[in-house]
């Protein structure tokens, strides 16, 4: 005896047919043929990477492991790079560097996660640096730039998908 799905658009309609990639259930209504198979009308009309952002929990967890690593390896880079000429320019290129590396280690999904974890994560080390002289009346413009610079860096990183 076949199990008798019914259509999650249509609650009353019985079908055998289910979409190739969500695995739901749909009537004949409802299902699109694809290239790759029957879709839901969802599936049908996402094209290729519109699922962009979409993070899987472990790609989600790689992602936060990843920036957790930035911050703390970044805290001594900081320190090299602010002592450095060119600080800002090597601030922006350090920053896009973190970004990127965080968008793989997500498996290149990027999304506002991995865009929010690269800035978040790139801007620590700096402000670990730059706190305490802030907070002291020490205010570094230039230190802040460089911070500032390397997180539009990072995020911009993880824009291309
Ligand atoms: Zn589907
Ligand atoms: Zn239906």
């Amino acid at each position: 005896m076949a199990e008798t799905l019914h259509c999650y658009r249509h609650p009353k309609r019985e079908t055998r047919v289910s979409c190739a990639a969500c695995g739901r259930p749909i009537c004949t209504e409802c299902m699109r043929q694809t290239a790759v198979g029957i879709k839901c009308p969802e599936d049908a009309q996402l094209p290729r990477g519109a699922r962009a952002g979409v993070m899987k929990p472990k790609q989600i967890l790689r992602t936060l492991l990843a920036g957790a690593g930035i911050a703390l390896v970044g805290i001594p880079i900081v320190s090299i790079i602010l002592g450095l000429p060119f600080q800002l320019l090597i601030s922006a290129a350090a920053g896009y560097g973190a970004g990127t590396l965080i968008n793989r280690t997500g498996g290149r999904n990027g999304g506002p996660l991995a865009i929010t974890v690269s800035v978040v994560a790139t801007a620590i080390p700096f402000l670990a640096w730059l706190a305490p002289d802030a907070l002291a009346g020490d205010f570094s413009t230039f230190g802040f730039l460089a911070a500032v610079l390397a997180a539009v860096a990072a995020g911009l990183a993880n824009r291309r998908s």
